[in-house]
């Protein structure tokens, strides 16, 4: 597999009292999972834990058992993760009146060999930084994004809208939601962002692919500074962000590895 490092940060905001977002970064660097959650009281909580939970405990048992997977057969068992989840979220809305009517976005990618298998609900989003293109790799499951692709709004009016927050696919809803699902090859130097809506709402896609692309922060520095960087501009909402470098980790290890071969 390509030498692969993510890095997850969730911040409250500063408008907010609760941190509604919930993520997961594998420490092997093999998967993650980002949701934002939506509810009263806490529900919202609870229904992103839910989700990131059951997502994270499917992978790590798949990834267990699994010496040689195949590429499709790891995407069926992320969808199973995720309807797992939808199910677990209706069985506690429906045991506890706390919760009834909470629902939550979800966005999972799994890493196998050279490829990228990308899972997603509602509008949490997966971008990919490749040879300075940023460039979105899920379509929200949002009216405005269905407007967007209508040619009724351009991108920047969906983030002023004030319809924006209307969803049409949420886990947690009556019915099983459509998941949207798809592999992509990895490459040397991609750089991937998972991020919830607290984070693309307030920063334009040229901003934060600015942020990514910044060569002199480490990864966790670079998440920092989005976080940062959506708090700055107001901090409506929760923000949440997960990256992922494949390759090297920085310019000068190539440096450290000719080295090393030139002494041996
Ligand atoms: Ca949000």
């Amino acid at each position: 597999m390509a030498d692969t490092r993510m890095h997850a940060l969730s911040d409250v905001g500063r408008v907010r009292s609760g941190n509604e977002d919930a993520v997961f970064a594998d420490p092997a660097g093999r998967f993650a999972v980002l949701a934002d959650g939506m509810g009263g009281a806490n529900a919202g909580e609870i229904a992103s834990a839910i989700a990131v939970d059951t997502v994270r405990a499917r992978l790590h048992a798949t990834l267990a058992h699994q010496t040689l997977p195949v590429l499709e057969d790891l995407q069926e068992q992320l969808l199973i993760g995720i309807e797992e989840a939808q199910r677990q979220i209706r069985q506690r809305a429906q045991r506890d009146p706390h919760c009834a009517g909470m629902g939550t976005t979800v966005v999972a990618v799994l890493l196998h060999a050279d490829s990228l298998i990308v899972a997603h609900v509602g509008d949490s989003r997966l971008y990919r930084l490749r040879n300075g293109e940023f460039t979105a790799l899920t379509r929200d499951h949002s009216l405005v994004q269905l407007h967007v692709d209508q040619g009724l709004l351009t991108a920047d009016e969906a983030r002023q809208s004030p319809q924006k927050n209307i969803l049409l696919q949420v886990l947690g809803s009556e019915q099983m939601p459509a998941v949207s699902t798809a592999i992509h090859p990895l490459v040397d130097g991609d750089r991937y962002l998972l991020c919830s809506d607290g984070l693309n709402d307030l920063l334009s896609d040229n901003e934060i692919a600015t942020l990514v692309a910044t060569d002199w922060l480490d990864q966790a520095a670079r998440a920092q500074a989005l976080v940062d960087a959506a708090n700055q501009l107001g901090g409506r909402d929760n923000v949440s962000v997960i990256l992922l470098d494949v390759g090297a980790a920085d310019p000068s290890r190539g440096w450290r590895d000719k080295l090393r071969q030139w002494w041996r």
